[in-house]
């Protein structure tokens, strides 16, 4: 039997199973159903922030936060321009302009010279995006969102759990947005989260999520809203996950630690390097390979023959249609071009870790 090595996978090995079957059994699997409220009270405390207010996936917790900060037409919102898509689709879901900026070349993250660049008079929200579980140097950012009256979302779909300067992000800026896809840290098949200490940003959250329905006065509706609200079997999985997160960041700590020891010593590899002051948690240890005439796509083709999954890192947004700008943007160029994510889930063994770095090697 082949023994292939995924690029993630999730760990369900918790009371995942008995909270589903409790949700089959008591008939509650729709959008109402007493996991909600555990798992959002639960991930609350989790982060330190008064409210948590889940939702349907990490593109819709973005889209919300916006929302509700009122951001609209006309609007612009600094985006980096290496994440996830969805960080800058949520902005264009609310007819407001995402921004690009490059990003920083050794934690490739947005940093606060980056970001003052790209303020201009129409400049409303910066979302920071912890990448690849690496906090942002939040100081700078909140910085400069006082000194321009901006909001801070910060995207923490890849980084529950990690602390900037002992707090946990998605604390720190005004909104905190979550996903809870299945490769993620914390999953729930599909899931979101917004968190925030502003009972009215979560206020007007749960009314837009819940079809724009007027609290305490069923179907009447006062705004045009979304039916973007999680189910109370992926809050029943979400709790599970939750319970047992302190072990996950171990392990996390662990692989990170091995892959260090074994890569970390070479030349030719450059680690993504944490963040002054931060306290990373690895969602999939990303490196980037620093030879002449070797691509990541070399690497993930010789990968694929030793039974290896592992994965390019994002393409820069800006090179691709819905995003395109004039400007440039060499850092997020570089490291798109040379980085790859190497396989990162609970339950690896060592000689998982040796398999693939030496095939990185070879
Ligand atoms: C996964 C991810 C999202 C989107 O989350 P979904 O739950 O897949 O919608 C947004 N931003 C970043 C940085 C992500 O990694």
């Amino acid at each position: 039997m082949v023994n292939i090595i995924p690029v993630a996978k999730p760990d369900l090995s918790g009371k995942e199973g008995d909270y589903l079957a409790e949700c089959i059994r008591s008939g509650w699997i729709s959008s109402a159903g007493p996991f909600i409220q555990k798992f959002e009270q639960a991930f609350a405390e989790f982060c330190e922030v008064r409210y948590a207010t889940s939702c349907s996936n990490g593109t819709v917790a973005l889209h919300l936060a916006l929302l509700a900060l009122g951001i609209g037409k006309d609007d612009e919102v600094i985006v980096p321009d290496l994440t996830f898509a969805a960080t800058a689709n949520a902005v264009l879901f609310c007819g407001a302009q995402p921004v690009l900026a490059d990003v920083d070349k050794e934690t490739w993250n947005l940093n606060g010279t980056q970001v003052e660049k790209k303020i201009s008079k129409r400049t409303r929200a910066i979302i920071p995006v912890h990448l690849y579980g690496n906090p942002c140097p939040m100081d700078e950012i909140m910085m400069i969102a006082k000194k321009y009256k901006l909001w801070v979302i910060e995207d923490c779909a890849e980084s529950p759990g990690a602390t900037y300067r002992g707090k946990k992000v998605g604390s720190i800026g005004h909104i905190g947005c979550f996903s809870f896809y299945g490769n993620k840290i914390i999953t729930t098949g599909e899931g979101g989260m917004c968190v925030s200490s502003d009972k009215e940003v979560i206020d007007k959250i749960n009314i837009l999520k819940n079809h724009g329905m007027k609290p305490g006065q069923r179907y009447w509706h006062d705004i045009v809203g979304y039916n973007y609200r999680m189910t109370n079997m992926q809050a029943a999985v979400g709790l599970a996950q939750l319970e047992r997160f302190s072990r996950f960041l171990g392990e996390r700590n662990r692989i990170k630690e091995k892959y260090l020891q074994l890569l970390g010593k070479k030349s030719w590899i450059l680690p993504q390097k944490t963040t002054m002051h931060a306290q990373s948690v690895p969602w999939l240890f990303s490196v980037m390979i620093n030879l002449p005439q070797k691509t990541p796509a070399m690497v993930l083709a010789q990968f694929s023959k030793k039974n290896i999954e592992a994965r390019r890192l994002f393409y820069p947004l800006h090179g691709m249609p819905p995003y395109q700008t004039a400007d440039v943007f060499h850092n997020a160029d570089y490291i798109s071009d040379h980085g790859i994510s190497l396989p990162t889930y609970i339950g690896m063994k060592d000689e998982d870790l040796h398999r693939i770095c030496q095939a990185l090697e070879e």
